[in-house]
């Protein structure tokens, strides 16, 4: 059987009036008006019209909505308003067939909330404003990549499944290994510092793992990371690094992406750079003036962000943490050592990223490691590393699906990511 194609449907147009084209698609629309029929049909480039009428009205047999057909015809000129020409249809071939009813209305017209979309994500790929979703995260990722490539980044893959609890060890997942305790990795973060040593800059993106029992909008148990990590530069260096690849992911897109803007409704505005900074102190300034006390050293709970949100509803930097709330291999500050090299990049709310200054001493980061608890035998591989000349760097990870919520202005990351895994949801 045939299945090939002349044309995506993107490609036709009404100056080729005339010409034999050979098409496939699904059929969004089936209307029978006496002895003529229209049909709509749909690839994963656009929507056409075809029309049957006369001696041809015996190709509709068997034809129902979404099921997959392959159209030969000639391009005409249309009276349809929606259309400026369409494609009147000497032969159809099904090629395969839906099942009706399906799980969900694939066309969107009917809305479906969004578990039962999850429920059958394959079909709601057909919607045009989900499809839209991913066709910008694709657009997002090329950016991201051509960004970090230009300011020299190399992309790296580092593993998922690790052999000793780093970071701590909170909220990791476990999982047998030959018999061995392995563990999947929460972030590459041990592995892209030792990358310095030798590549200087890189960047990975990846999924990663995080055992959270959280029922938010923002926390999944695997979600996709965007991390960078780089020698010779300190964290200023690095959040110009990140300032400037947001800007281009949201100035590209904009460009870029004008009709998945239109189905999903929202209008991509570039962000004003450079981003504000605020440090952790005057955080805590600006919310005394809303009777709220904390001492230095406290964390920003989500209700203090929410308050900082609202006065900074854009994307700013919280930089200056008190060394205490940052993990161990964390810089401290010349002038004032309670104080971290290290930020947040906040979009009003909601934090999207980490980083800042790491330690490149290795006795620093042992003691560091003793002061939080942590044992330095379980750290014995990534230590050595460090006696091998070991560059001061800076890094942070961005997390790529909350970026992406942002962008398309909602406000939960299961819209973006294919198949989102949290506590109540495995499956499919
Ligand atoms: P939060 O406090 O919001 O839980 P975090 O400080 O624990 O985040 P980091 O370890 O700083 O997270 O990770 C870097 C970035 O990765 C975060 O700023 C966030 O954008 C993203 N991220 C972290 N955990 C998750 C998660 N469970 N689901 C989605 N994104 C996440
Ligand atoms: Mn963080």
């Amino acid at each position: 059987m045939d299945i090939s194609r002349t044309h995506l449907i993107e490609d036709l147009n009404s100056s080729m009036e005339g010409q034999d084209v050979v098409f496939g698609g699904w059929i969004v629309d089936l209307r029978k008006l006496g002895k003529m029929a229209f049909l709509t049909i749909r690839d994963v480039t656009g929507m056409c019209q075809v029309i049957v009428k006369g001696d041809s009205m015996n190709l509709l047999e068997g034809l129902n909505r979404q099921s997959v057909v392959r159209i030969t015809g000639k391009v005409q000129a249309s009276k349809a308003k929606d259309f400026d020409f369409e494609i009147a249809a000497s032969e159809i071939q099904i090629l395969a067939k839906a099942e009706y009813p399906l799980p969900i209305d694939p066309i969107g017209r009917l809305e479906s909330d969004i578990d039962n979309r999850l429920n059958s994500r394959a079909l709601d790929m057909r919607n045009q404003k989900t499809a839209s979703i991913f066709k910008l995260r694709h657009h997002v990722l090329s950016s991201i990549r051509e960004t970090l490539s230009k300011e020299k980044f190399i992309e790296i893959t580092t593993p998922k499944i690790i052999g000793s609890a780093s970071e701590g060890g909170a909220n990791l997942f476990g999982l047998d290994y030959f018999g061995n305790q392995a563990y999947l990795a929460q972030s590459p973060q041990l592995y892209k510092e030792q990358m310095t040593i030798g590549l200087e800059r890189v960047f990975e993106i990846s999924g990663f793992y995080r055992a959270e029992k959280s029922h938010t909008g923002r926390h999944l148990s695997e979600f996709t990371s965007v991390d960078i990590e780089a020698a010779f530069m300190d964290y200023t260096d690095v959040m110009n690094v990140l300032e400037k690849l947001i800007v281009d992911v949201f100035r590209k897109t904009s460009e870029k992406c004008k009709i998945e803007q239109e189905h999903i409704g929202n209008q991509i505005k570039v962000p004003d750079s450079p981003f504000e900074r605020i440090t952790y102190s005057q955080a805590l300034d600006e919310l005394k003036n809303d009777d709220i006390k904390l001492e230095f050293g406290d964390d920003l709970m989500d209700s203090h962000l929410r308050i900082l949100g609202d006065n900074h509803p854009e994307f700013y930097f919280l930089t200056d943490w008190p060394m205490k709330l940052k993990p161990f291999y964390i810089h401290e500050k010349d002038d004032d050592p309670t104080l971290s090299r290290s930020f947040d990049l906040q979009h009003g709310y909601l934090e999207l990223s980490s980083g800042g200054r790491r330690l490149h001493d290795p006795e620093q980061l042992k003691a560091r490691l003793k002061e939080q608890e942590l044992d330095p035998a379980n750290f014995s591989d990534h230590l050595e590393s460090f006696g091998w000349g070991m560059p001061p760097h800076s890094g942070w990870g961005l997390g790529l699906d909350r970026l992406m919520t942002v962008l398309i202005g909602i406000d939960n990351v299961r819209e973006v990511v294919l198949y989102p895994r949290d506590p109540d949801r495995l499956k499919p």
